[in-house]
């Protein structure tokens, strides 16, 4: 059932097995997963059905440093969307920033996982392996097919090996021809699911512990209304985004100074971005025009092909992990006149001739204690502490950048 907090009435308290806040892919995922195995579940989302700026606004925050990569709003990627959503990052709505996402899916590389050396503060506790079964799981979910054994079909396996003998691997995703939106993948089963309760206009402002400190035990919820709600779970899922569940356990410190989890001042610390580049432009030479059909851009859903450093080189020239991207450029009669009076050949993918590729050039940035989100002084319209984002961008990610390579 999917309810507004307007409409419970009086009663003060709600309570579940599991009290999930946030309705994007991560909360929706969780909710209506364990509600199919019989969990009473309750989702709690701040914003409602219908975008309102008045609660988008709950997400503002104060930039200390350097700001944030504006998304374009005229750019491609966001055309298509509604004009209120452009350019925006982050969205409180029904359904969160899947709202707005392009639908690209990938998994995460072994390498991302290990510590590296030559990058400070690297590595996980958890391992590729310990996430593959959830990969594939999720793949089939979502119908993408085996992107491991797309990786290894014929075609790729020769191109793999060529691009090895030059230092590169190729990294590959998935791109959704209509991009998953929560809200309207799980909108209509949580409508009808007797033990899962969906409580719209709802914000997570204090979660509250048992006497011990160990446990989450209840979490209250207030509407830009007035509306106060508290909901009580034996477990509790913060799936509110990075930045708004560091707000939250910051924010909760009343019974631990410095918030919940942050005995070691941890929480909101090593903040990372996805630093992007439009960098260039590859003109295709023999081995791409051979292989041009391995990375066609369209359509979608697509098996897509980006390229990277492999790990030895990246080991070697002590780089941080990226992806180049190549988007084709097809080719216009102009060009195709021009080409033809100059005797060279067409370079064809699955879906025309492509001119040139358009590279863009991603990257990951080193774990820096430096960069944080922290609560500020300055309070939303819920009376809650706006978050101050202190994004760094080291020398290191500068140099991972900027570091020629010939290959
Ligand atoms: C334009 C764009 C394109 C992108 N494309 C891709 C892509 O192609 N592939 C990819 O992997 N990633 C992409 N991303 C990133 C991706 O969309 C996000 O990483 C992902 O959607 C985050 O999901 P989430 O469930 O963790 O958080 P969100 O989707 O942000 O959901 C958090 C939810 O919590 C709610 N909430 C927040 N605070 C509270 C509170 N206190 N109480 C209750 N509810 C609260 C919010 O309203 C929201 O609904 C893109 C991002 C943008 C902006």
């Amino acid at each position: 059932m999917i309810t507004d907090i307007l409409e419970i009435g009086e009663q003060p308290t709600l309570r579940g097995q599991v009290v999930v806040f946030g309705s994007g892919i991560a909360g929706a995922e969780v909710a209506t997963h364990l509600a199919r195995h019989g969990r009473e579940v309750i989702l709690v989302e701040s914003g409602r059905e219908q975008f309102d700026p008045s609660i988008q606004a709950l997400n503002e925050v104060i930039f200390l440093g350097k700001r944030h990569r504006e998304l374009d709003p005229d750019s491609y990627y966001h055309r298509y969307l509604p004009p209120e959503l452009r350019g925006v990052s982050r969205v409180r709505q029904f359904g969160g920033t899947s709202n707005v996402w392009t639908g690209k899916w990938k998994y995460l590389q072994p390498l991302d996982f290990e510590g590296r050396p030559w990058v400070a503060n690297s590595g996980w506790p958890i391992h590729f392996t310990d996430l593959l079964e959830h990969y594939r799981s999720t793949a089939k979910d979502y119908g993408f097919g085996d992107l491991e054994a797309e990786a290894v079909r014929p075609g790729i396996v020769d191109f793999r090996a060529k691009l090895a003998a030059g230092g590169l691997k190729i990294s590959s995703f998935y791109w959704e021809q209509t991009p998953t939106r929560t809200a309207i993948r799980f909108g209509e089963e949580m409508r009808r699911s007797s033990n899962l309760h969906v409580v719209l206009g709802a914000t997570a402002t204090e979660l509250r512990l048992d006497e011990s400190c160990q446990r989450v035990t209840s979490v209250v919820c207030r509407s830009l209304e007035g509306r106060e709600l508290i909901v009580e779970g034996e477990v509790v899922v913060l799936a509110t985004g990075a930045l708004e569940a560091a707000r939250l356990l910051l924010a909760s410190d009343r019974q631990l100074p410095g918030g919940i989890g942050n005995a070691h001042d941890l929480v909101g610390r090593f903040y990372t971005d996805h630093p992007k580049h439009h960098t260039g432009t590859l003109t295709p030479g023999a081995l791409t025009r051979q292989y041009a059909h391995e990375l066609q851009y369209a359509p979608k859903p697509r098996f897509c092909v980006c390229f990277t450093l492999d790990d030895a080189t990246q080991q070697e020239q002590k780089l941080l992990e990226h992806v180049l991207y190549l988007k084709p450029i097809y080719e216009k009669p102009l060009d195709r006149l021009r080409r033809t009076l100059q005797f060279r050949p067409g370079c064809r993918d699955g879906n025309g001739t492509v001119a040139s590729y358009q590279v863009k050039f991603v990257t990951e940035q080193v774990p820096h204690k430096g960069s944080r989100v922290k609560l500020g002084i300055d309070r939303d319209p819920l009376g809650q502490r706006k978050l101050e984002v202190d994004w760094c961008f080291t020398d290191h990610d500068q140099r991972s950048i900027a570091k020629p390579y010939n290959c």
